[in-house]
């Protein structure tokens, strides 16, 4: 079975890639220490209710304004971490249309941070498979 090709049919979308990424939103707020957030899931950030600083869900993660997007580095991520062998810095290039230097350097982030984030384990658990409570969390995004 390969895994990196399952998890990428998974994670064919922006919205699909921010759910796992849930998990590591920011949980006190960075410039004034508050621990209470407006729970706002449009754009995929968070509010401090104190100060009002917002925070990207990808804040802190290695998905943080990725210039090439979320949806290309969330698949390089699952590429690095989930396929064996592990992808070359010029294969990855070649497959998301980047630079050598481009995917040569956000590679190496991958592996710095290599499996922050345990996508098997993530869909064993919430069964995102599920396609209705997709739909469903898609449906509540749009509907904040
Ligand atoms: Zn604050």
């Amino acid at each position: 079975m390969n895994n990196s090709k399952q998890l990428k049919k998974v994670f064919s979308s922006i919205e699909r890639c921010y759910l796992p990424l849930l998990n590591y939103e920011v949980k006190t707020c960075i410039k004034c220490g508050n621990e209470k957030f407006y729970t706002t899931i449009k754009n995929f950030e968070k509010a401090c209710k104190k100060c009002k600083t917002r925070y990207k869900t990808t804040y802190n993660t290695l998905f943080h304004n990725v210039r090439f997007g979320l949806l290309k580095a969330f698949h390089i991520y699952i590429e690095v971490v989930y396929e064996k062998p592990q992808p070359k810095a010029s294969e990855l290039a070649r497959r998301h249309n980047l630079t050598y230097k481009t995917a040569y350097n956000y590679k190496q982030k991958v592996i710095k941070d290599f499996g922050f984030m345990n996508l098997e384990s993530y869909l064993k658990k919430n069964k995102l498979s599920n396609e209705e409570k997709l739909m469903r969390f898609i449906e509540e995004i749009k509907n904040v």
